[in-house]
C-alpha cells in the first residue's frame, strides 16, 4: 500500500532588534556571559516587562508578508515550565490571542504550486543558555529575553522537498523584510518538524511525532526521510505511532525518542497579568503594509522584463535581497546586465558556498564590480585573471583597477612576446603540430592552452590564436 507523508512546521525566527523584547538590554551577540541582563530578563521578582514596539512592528510585517489576518487585540500568556535556563520559570509567549492568524504562502513543487496555510504567528522571548564546562553547569542569561517569532504552519506539506521549499521561501521573505538574518546554521532560524503518515488517499491524519530544532535544510530532508520510513515500517508491522517528541541525530541520521509530547495543558498557560492587551489600529496596519518591500517573486518578474534575464537567472539573483540590490546598483553604474548577472550567479555563489557565508555577508561594492567588468570589456584583463581579481575583491572589497596595476596583471597584446611563447610551444610539442596538420583541430586548442599557461593567463587568447594561425601557415610552406 502507498503512504503519504504529512508535515507541519513550527519555525522560530530570532528578530534583529537592538534591544530585548521586554527590557532595554542589548541583544548584541558574543558579549561576556551575563553582561547584558537586568532584573526583567533575569527574572527577578517584582520586575515588570514592557513590550518593545519594534517587536510588534516586525511581527505585523511578517504577518502581512504571509497574508495573515492581524489581530485587533493581541495579548501575552505565560507558558510555565521549569528549566535552569528559564529564570522566571515561565516563558512569555502567546497562545490565546496571537498577533497573526490564518495566513498562507505558496511554494513551487514538482506537481506545481502548493499553498501552505499559516496557522498563526506569535511573539515570545528566548531563554538563556546553559554552558557546561569542567564539570560545572553555568547559566548565561544574555539570550534571555531576545525576541522570537514562532511561525506555525498547517499540516500542508507532503515531502522533505516541500518542507525545504517552504523554509527557503520563508527565509527569503523574512530577509527581504529585514527583520531577521535567518541564519539556520547560527540558530537565528530553527525548524521543528511535525510528521505523520497515512494511507494514500485517506482523508484523516495519522498520529504525529515532532522533531525539534533542525539546524539545516539537509537535516530537514534527512529527518523527514528517516521518520516517514520509521512510521511506515511501524504501521506495516502492525504497531502504531506514539505521539512524542523526538530528537533527530544529524550524524547518525536517525530520530530518537526524547519524551512524550506535552500538550498545551501541561504548560498551564494563562494570560500574563504584568502585560496589558495591545490594541492595533487599522491605520497602523496599513502604514506597515505600505512599507513592505518588493519581494523576490515580483522582483524576479521585473528583472526578466527590465534586464532581459532568463527566468532562472532572475530568480537566482532575487533569492537574496542583498544580491538583487547590488546587481541593480552595478547595472545603474553602466555595467551590462548580463555580465553583472554572471558574476553573481557564477563566482559570487561559488565563493559564498566555499567560504560558508550567505548573501548578507557580501562585502564588495557595486562600484568595484563595475570597475572589474569594465576592465574585461576594455580588454585590460582576460576572464582568467578577472576571476583571480574577483576573489580578492570578494574577500576584501579590493579596488580591481588598483590591484591589476599593483600586481602587473594587464594582459599583454605584445605580439613579439606571444610569438616567442608560441614558437616554444611548437618546438616542445611536435606531435600536436603533426596532429594539427593531420586535420585535428583540437590540437590547436591544446597549443593555445600551453601558451595561456606559460603566459600565466595574461595573454589574450584571441591574439594567441591569430599568432598560431600565422605561424602554422608559415610552417606548412
Ligand atoms: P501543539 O500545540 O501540540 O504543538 P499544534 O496544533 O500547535 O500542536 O500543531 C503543531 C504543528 O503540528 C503544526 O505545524 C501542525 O500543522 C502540525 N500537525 C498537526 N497535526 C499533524 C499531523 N497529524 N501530522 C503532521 N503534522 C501535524
Ligand atoms: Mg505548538
Ligand atoms: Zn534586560
Amino acid at each position: 500500500m502507498g503512504y503519504e507523508t504529512v508535515i507541519g512546521l513550527e519555525v522560530h525566527v530570532e528578530l534583529n532588534t537592538a534591544t530585548k523584547i521586554f527590557c532595554s538590554c542589548s541583544t548584541a551577540f558574543g558579549a561576556k556571559p551575563n553582561t547584558q541582563i537586568c532584573p526583567v530578563c533575569a527574572g527577578l521578582p517584582g520586575a515588570l516587562p514592557v513590550l518593545n514596539g519594534k517587536v510588534l512592528e516586525y511581527a505585523i510585517k511578517t504577518g502581512l508578508a504571509l497574508d495573515c489576518e492581524i489581530a485587533e487585540v493581541t495579548a501575552f500568556d505565560r507558558k510555565n515550565y521549569f528549566y535552569p535556563d528559564n529564570p522566571q520559570n515561565y516563558q512569555i509567549s502567546q497562545l490565546y490571542r496571537p498577533i497573526c492568524t490564518k495566513g498562507r504562502m505558496t511554494i513551487d513543487t514538482k506537481e506545481g504550486q502548493r499553498t501552505v496555510g499559516i496557522h498563526d504567528i506569535h511573539m515570545e522571548e528566548d531563554a538563556g543558555k546553559l554552558v557546561h564546562d569542567k564539570g560545572l553547569s553555568c547559566v548565561d542569561l544574555n539570550r534571555s529575553g531576545v525576541p522570537l517569532l514562532e511561525i506555525v504552519t498547517e499540516a500542508d506539506m507532503r515531502s522533505g522537498e516541500e518542507a525545504v521549499a517552504f523554509l527557503e521561501k520563508l527565509r527569503s521573505r523574512i530577509r527581504y523584510l529585514g527583520v531577521s538574518d535567518c541564519k539556520i546554521q547560527e540558530g537565528s532560524m530553527r525548524a521543528d518538524v511535525n510528521l505523520s503518515v497515512r494511507p494514500a488517499g485517506s482523508g484523516v491524519y495519522g498520529t504525529r511525532t515532532e522533531m525539534k530544532n533542525l539546524s539545516s535544510y539537509t537535516a530537514v530532508r534527512e529527518a523527514v526521510a528517516y521518520e516517514s520510513e520509521r512510521q511506515i515500517k511501524l504501521i506495516e508491522a502492525g504497531g502504531s505511532v506514539i505521539r512524542e517528541t523526538r530528537r533527530f541525530d544529524e550524524k547518525k541520521k536517525e530520530s530518537i525518542s526524547m519524551r512524550g509530547k506535552e500538550g498545551a495543558e501541561d504548560y498551564r498557560y494563562f494570560p500574563d497579568p504584568d502585560l496589558r492587551s495591545i490594541y492595533i489600529s487599522a491605520e497602523h496596519i496599513e502604514e506597515i503594509r505600505n512599507s513592505l518591500p518588493e519581494f523576490a517573486e515580483e522582483r524576479t518578474a521585473r528583472f526578466i522584463r527590465d534586464y532581459c534575464l532568463s527566468e532562472k537567472e532572475a530568480s537566482l539573483l532575487c533569492r537574496e535581497r542583498e544580491m538583487a540590490e547590488l546587481f541593480e546598483r552595478t547595472v545603474s553604474l553602466g555595467a551590462e546586465a548580463k555580465s553583472a548577472a554572471n558574476w553573481f550567479m557564477g563566482e559570487t555563489l561559488r565563493l559564498l558556498a566555499v567560504r560558508e557565508r550567505d548573501a548578507g555577508d557580501i562585502r564588495f561594492s557595486a562600484e568595484n564590480l563595475y570597475k572589474l567588468i569594465k576592465l574585461i570589456k576594455d580588454g585590460v584583463i582576460n576572464n582568467t585573471v578577472a576571476k583571480e581579481v574577483f576573489e580578492r575583491m570578494f574577500d576584501e572589497d579590493t579596488d580591481p583597477e588598483a590591484y591589476v596595476e599593483q600586481k602587473g596583471l594587464r594582459q599583454s597584446s605584445d605580439e613579439d612576446e606571444i610569438r616567442k611563447l608560441c614558437l616554444k610551444a611548437v618546438n616542445e610539442n611536435p606531435e600536436a603540430v603533426e596532429d594539427y596538420f593531420g586535420g585535428k583541430d583540437r590540437a590547436l586548442g591544446f597549443l593555445v592552452g600551453c601558451v595561456m599557461k606559460a603566459g600565466k593567463g595574461k595573454v589574450e587568447p584571441k591574439t594567441v590564436r591569430a599568432v598560431f594561425g600565422q605561424l602554422l601557415e608559415d610552417m606548412k610552406e
